[in-house]
């Protein structure tokens, strides 16, 4: 019997993970990417000697990739090295303290105990919750895809949900916990990574300070490109094949069905499509109007996740007091958030994170130099002119520089800027966002956009807007939910993941 012929539209790492999973499951897989190299998001910028990842750079949830190549008989030490970093990140608090955040039991409690009377226990009670948390989102929700409540009302099932605090919100829970400021934004600081905000996001995703407190985080050897460059070898072996430099169009649908993808080099048949790119863009650009999924008045009342404001700075000199990780915390946070989410604006005290991979890569910048990547979480839909550009970076700069005590300005060899226009030129992404959809609690689980449309039933959606959402685990484990649904929708011949 022939192959069924799947496009997938994207290769980002929902694309690449789908793909390689349709092709093993027995379909023929066709990747279709504008861009002239996979990642997606996870890209890479090389300028002068030194090596940039350009988006995602924190490797959490390391069972998630072993799980995922374990799929194919492989694991990830097959493809890359992962480095565990100690410290796991450093914090610059407002007030002018810093604080080292490690996997060690015992240094968390004493970190925690400096900050606030009885820190120590504190801490442990709350991670405890945390990791039982965590387990229950694995065990019980994060690999499953939920389509409406029904399913809730098995007892077993409504009991793990209710354990996993989804009704308050994360900084109230927090504050259940911890009264200091500077604990509170430890703890709090990763519903950054899920597009929200600690005033908005459940309680639920307390879990993810099990991730990378007690877990840790990790570092692929030469960046986190180097997951791409392994999804994308996996791909190459299962027989996926790849056409780069090709923009997908427009979504045929022909009778009601998909019939295949019109692209810059001409039409591509399928008998399944799936669109791993941003939803909006392929809700809106890629179906005429009357295949829309959603109106436009959803895609208006949507809270979208911020806008990553990247400066990539190559410098000729060593940072000493950085670590691989780094984040300021400014001490009124939350203006910085208003100005996300409630009162959309450029901050002008924002908190930001600061990698340095030159610390675990030495060969990622040239000898004696470092490679700064900051990130200023931002409203989406902001003016990105090349004036603000300017002057939103200089004031930026200046500020690590005055955190760090070095001149960063003096010793600039290389420097690039990536704000919303270029996520919204590059990658069609919504108002610029850098994430998405944000995690609230409307806008998680069964809430998240329908991996499959409502009515062209051969047409599937992959990426950080659809289950379980934002971040690279997410983002592989999504593409598993999909591979195993068109496996068994589409008769693609092999079950599971
Ligand atoms: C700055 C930044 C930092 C981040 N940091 C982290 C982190 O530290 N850890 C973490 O886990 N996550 C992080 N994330 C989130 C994570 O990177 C994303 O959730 C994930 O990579 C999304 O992958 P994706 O495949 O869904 O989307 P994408 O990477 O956007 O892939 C979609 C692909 O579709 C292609 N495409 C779009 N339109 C078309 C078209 N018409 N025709 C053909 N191709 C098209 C695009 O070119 C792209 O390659 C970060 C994100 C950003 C922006």
């Amino acid at each position: 019997m022939a192959k069924k012929k799947v496009v997938m539209i994207g290769a980002g790492l929902a694309g690449l993970a789908g793909a390689a999973l349709l092709a093993r499951n027995g379909s023929e897989v066709t990747v279709v990417e504008q861009l002239d190299s996979p990642g997606g998001v996870a890209g890479r910028h090389t300028e002068a000697g030194f090596t940039f990842d350009t988006g995602p750079s924190w490797y959490l949830m390391n069972g998630v990739y072993e799980r995922f190549f374990g799929l194919f008989g492989k694991k990830p030490a097959d493809y890359y090295d992962l480095v565990k970093l100690e410290p796991s990140y450093r914090i610059f608090f407002g007030d002018g303290t810093t604080a080292d955040v490690t996997t060690d039991p015992q240094a968390t409690e004493a970190l925690f105990e400096r900050l606030e009377p009885e820190g120590g226990k504190k801490i442990r009670r709350f991670l405890k919750n945390s990791a039982l948390k965590y387990r229950i989102a694995v065990d019980r929700f994060i690999y499953r895809e939920y389509r409406s409540m029904l399913p809730f009302l098995n007892p077993a099932l409504l009991f793990s949900g209710l354990r996993l605090d989804i009704f308050s919100k994360l900084d109230s829970f927090v504050g259940r916990y911890f009264k200091d400021p500077r604990s509170r934004q430890i703890v709090e600081f990763n519903t950054v990574f899920l597009g929200s905000s600690p005033y908005r996001t459940p309680a639920l995703f307390s879990l993810m300070a099990h991730a990378d407190i007690t877990e840790g985080v990790s570092f692929p050897r030469g960046g986190v490109y180097e997951l791409v460059k392994a999804l994308h070898a996996l791909c190459l072996e299962q027989g996926v094949r790849f056409k780069f430099k090709t923009p997908v169009e427009k979504i045929v649908i022909e009778k009601g069905r998909a019939a295949g993808v019109a692209t810059s080099a001409g039409f591509i048949p399928a008998d399944v499509v799936v669109a791993g790119t941003d939803y909006h863009h392929a809700d809106t650009a890629l179906v005429d109007d009357r295949y829309r999924n959603y109106s436009a008045r959803y895609w208006k009342t949507r809270v979208i996740a911020p806008a990553t404001f990247l400066i990539l700075l190559g410098l000729d000199r060593p940072v000493p007091g950085l670590a691989h990780h780094n984040f300021y915390f400014a001490s009124d946070w939350k203006r910085h958030f208003d100005s996300i989410f409630d009162r959309p604006s450029w901050p002008d005290d924002p908190s930001y994170y600061v990698g340095v991979v030159s610390k675990t890569a030495p060969a990622m910048a040239p000898a004696g130099g470092e490679n700064l990547f900051i990130l200023v979480p931002v409203a989406p839909g902001l003016p990105d002119t090349d004036a603000i550009r300017a002057s939103f970076s200089r004031a930026i700069i200046s500020h690590v520089s005055k955190v760090i005590g070095v001149p960063l300005e003096k010793h600039i060899a290389v420097k690039k800027i990536i704000a919303h226009r270029d996520f919204e030129e590059t990658l069609h992404y919504y108002k610029g966002t850098g994430l998405g959809l944000s995690h609230t609690l409307f806008q998680t689980a069964l809430f998240r956009p329908a991996r499959r449309h409502r009515r062209v039933k051969n047409l599937y959606y992959t990426g950080h807007y659809t289950q379980p959402g934002i971040g690279m685990p997410m983002a592989v484990i999504g593409s598993e939910l999909l591979a195993a649904r068109v496996t068994r929708e589409m008769g693609l011949g092999r079950g599971g993941g």
